[in-house]
C-alpha cells in the first residue's frame, strides 16, 4: 500500500539531508515536520499526498517527485518550470495553488501546496453532464479573475483546462499544474516543442508555434463553452483532426446555449490572438476589464467572487 510505504519511507528519511524554502514568514519546514496521510492522486511523474504540518496542525497537499523517475522521464524542465512559476505567483491570489515550501532529500523533491480537497472541475462537469448557468458564470468569473492575476504577474499557464482547476474546501477554484508555465521575458527551453492539450490548444500555437497570454484566454473560452455545453467546442476522433477544427474555427453551439454566454465565447474564440476579448492592451475595448464587463458577467460582483458562497454545483 502506497501510503504505508510513504510513511515508512518518510520516517526513514527523516534523518537525511533536507532543504527547505519558505514562505512568507521565513519559517523553514522539513520532511519530518509533516505527517503523511492518504494519497490524493498520481501524475505521470509524481504522487500527491495529504499531509499535516505538525507545528500548526494545518493540512497541505505534498507533491512528491522521485528524482530518478524525473530523470528517466526527462521531466526536469517541467518541475523546474512548476517551481519557478509558483514562486513567482506567490501567495497573492486565492484562485492559484500556493507553494508553501519545497525541500528535497536524496531520493525526492517535495512541494508543499495548498490542499484542494474537492477534486478537479473536470470530474464535476463529467459527473453533472454540464453546469447550471449560475454555476458556470460563478466559476467562469473565478477563472477569469485568477488568470488575470497570473498574467499580471508575468506568467502564462499554457495548459488551462478543467483538470487543472482544483476545488478547495469552500468550493473555490485553484489553478494548478504550472509545469507548462512560462515566466514572460525569460528564456524558454521548450519553445517550439510545446504542445498543451489538443482540445484547448490555440490556433496560433498550431500555426506559428507561439503562445502568449492570449492563448490562455483562448483556453478560458473553451472552458466556459465546456462548462455550459458539457462538451468541448473542438473535438474530433484524433488530435490531428481536432487541430484542423481549431485552425478553421470549426465549432457550433448546442441548442439553447445562453445568448450572453454565446456572445462571450464568440468574442473569445477568435482566430487572431490580438483581437480576443480579454487579450487586448490595457485600456483598449477588448482588454481584461472589457472581458469582466461583458453582459454574461453582469450579475457578478468582482470584488466578492472569492467570498461569495458558490452556487450549488448543479
Ligand atoms: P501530470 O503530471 O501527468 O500532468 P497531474 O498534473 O494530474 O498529472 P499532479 O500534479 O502530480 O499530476 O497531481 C496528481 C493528482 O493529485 C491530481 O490529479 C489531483 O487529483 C491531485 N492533486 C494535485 N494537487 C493537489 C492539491 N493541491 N490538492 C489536492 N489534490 C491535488
Amino acid at each position: 500500500n502506497g501510503d504505508g510505504d510513504m510513511s515508512r519511507r518518510a520516517q526513514s528519511r527523516s534523518k537525511s539531508r533536507t532543504n527547505s524554502r519558505n514562505s512568507s514568514v521565513g519559517v523553514k519546514a522539513q520532511l519530518d515536520d509533516f505527517e503523511f496521510g492518504e494519497e490524493l492522486g498520481e501524475g505521470s511523474y509524481s504522487t500527491v499526498y495529504h499531509a499535516v504540518y505538525r507545528p500548526s496542525g494545518r493540512e497541505y497537499a505534498i507533491k512528491v517527485v522521485e528524482k530518478a523517475l524525473l530523470i528517466r522521464k526527462k521531466k526536469e524542465q517541467v518541475v523546474l518550470a512548476e517551481k519557478s512559476t509558483l514562486i513567482r505567483l506567490g501567495s497573492g491570489h486565492p484562485g492559484v495553488v500556493r507553494l508553501h515550501w519545497t525541500f528535497h532529500d536524496d531520493w525526492s523533491y517535495f512541494f508543499v501546496l495548498d490542499l484542494a480537497r474537492n477534486g478537479e472541475m473536470k470530474t464535476r462537469i463529467s459527473r453533472l453532464g454540464s453546469l447550471s448557468l449560475p454555476c458556470a458564470r460563478h466559476y467562469a468569473a473565478q477563472v477569469v479573475d485568477a488568470v488575470a492575476y497570473i498574467h499580471a504577474r508575468g506568467v502564462i499557464h499554457r495548459d488551462l483546462k478543467p483538470e487543472n482547476l482544483l476545488l478547495d474546501d469552500d468550493m473555490r477554484i485553484k489553478i494548478t499544474d504550472f509545469g507548462t508555465g512560462k515566466i514572460l521575458g525569460q528564456e524558454d527551453d521548450r519553445a517550439g516543442t510545446f504542445v498543451g492539450t489538443a482540445q484547448y490548444v490555440s490556433p496560433e500555437l498550431l500555426h506559428t508555434n507561439t503562445t502568449s497570454k492570449s492563448s490562455d484566454i483562448w483556453a478560458v473560452g473553451c472552458i466556459i463553452f465546456q462548462m455550459i455545453a458539457g462538451r468541448f467546442p473542438f473535438h474530433a476522433p484524433s488530435e490531428y483532426l481536432t487541430f484542423e477544427k481549431v485552425k478553421k474555427l470549426d465549432y457550433s453551439f448546442p441548442d439553447g446555449f445562453d445568448e450572453d454566454a454565446k456572445d462571450l465565447v464568440q468574442r473569445i474564440l477568435v482566430l487572431d490572438p490580438i483581437k480576443r476579448l480579454g487579450a487586448g492592451e490595457a485600456g483598449s475595448d477588448h482588454d481584461m476589464n472589457a472581458l469582466r464587463q461583458h453582459p454574461f458577467f453582469k450579475s457578478i460582483d468582482w470584488q466578492s467572487i472569492w467570498v461569495d458562497p458558490a452556487p450549488p454545483m448543479e
